[in-house]
């Protein structure tokens, strides 16, 4: 018998209805972990925010979709530092942000008058994973968990499953579909450096805007083994707490990935201490 060449390649001409859930598995476990990771994902905008006025993060812009009656005051609030461009479209406008060192202005990023490379680029993705997201972007792969996995020195393939054995934690990015991630980006590989600085110096933002107990709890549950499966358009997430289920590209076969390797049994949550 012949194998379809083809079986890896998703078709993202699957209509589905839109799918993001998640079950903790414990009530005690929702308990510890359900106010830090909101805290977590309320922050992350403000963060994205400062990092345009930060030395050190590589953010130079920032995309944002604002109610139109609030936007003026939106714009009041932030620094004369940060550049603003505006479309109004009815009751949303998007918001253009710039630093004051980026090399393109608002208007040109608002009216994407600047290749998807160096948008990319200016949002502060590294080269590397730019280059690799537009290839993925090209081979119809929205969501290319599979070909990271791939692309990651550590990963063994075992029993038809990709096994990430030593990735960066803090690049974890199988729980971004709940906002739970240090980086707005696929990163080229789990073990990228550039990628891994990106996230760091979020993190480092985090603390900086008095959310270091979220940051903390983030990257203590990214630590965690993460197993995700994508299937028909379906993926299914979880780790020793938490189970989810989203939206992913089509595959035609199962795939599996196992990020930071094997888990399997429920973690004890009395041991996380989230000042460590
Ligand atoms: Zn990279």
């Amino acid at each position: 018998m012949m194998l379809d060449p083809s079986r890896d390649e998703p078709d993202v001409s699957l209509d589905l209805p839109e799918v993001s859930k998640h079950n903790w598995k414990e009530l005690e476990i929702r308990d510890a972990w359900d106010d830090p990771l909101e805290s977590f994902v309320e922050g992350r905008r403000e963060v994205a925010q400062r990092a345009l006025l930060d030395e050190d993060h590589p953010r130079k812009t920032l995309r944002r979709l604002v109610p139109t009656e609030r936007a003026s005051d939106i714009v009041a609030d932030m620094s004369e530092e940060i550049d603003v461009a505006r479309a109004v479209d009815d009751d949303k406008t998007t918001l253009m942000l710039t630093s004051p060192d980026c090399p393109a202005d608002p208007e040109t990023l608002l009216d994407w008058d600047v290749s998807p490379i160096d948008q990319m680029k200016y949002r502060g993705v590294p080269d590397c994973c730019a280059t690799a997201l537009t290839q993925h972007r090209a081979n119809g792969q929205h969501d290319p968990i599979v070909a990271i996995a791939r692309n990651t020195p550590s990963t063994e393939e075992r029993g038809g499953e990709l096994v990430v054995e030593d990735p960066h934690p803090i690049l974890n990015p199988i729980w971004a579909y709940q906002g739970w991630s240090f980086v707005d980006f696929y990163p080229c590989s789990f073990e990228c450096d550039r990628a891994r600085e990106f996230a760091s110096e979020t993190g480092r933002l985090f603390r900086e805007i008095g959310r270091d107990e979220a940051a903390e709890a983030a990257y203590e549950f990214l630590t965690e083994p993460t197993y995700w499966s994508g299937y028909h358009g379906l993926a299914h997430v979880k780790n020793s707490w938490c189970i989810g289920e989203y939206n992913t590209d089509d595959y035609w076969k199962e795939e599996v990935v196992r990020f930071n390797g094997y888990h399997d049994e429920v973690g004890d949550v009395s041991s996380i201490d989230f000042n460590s």
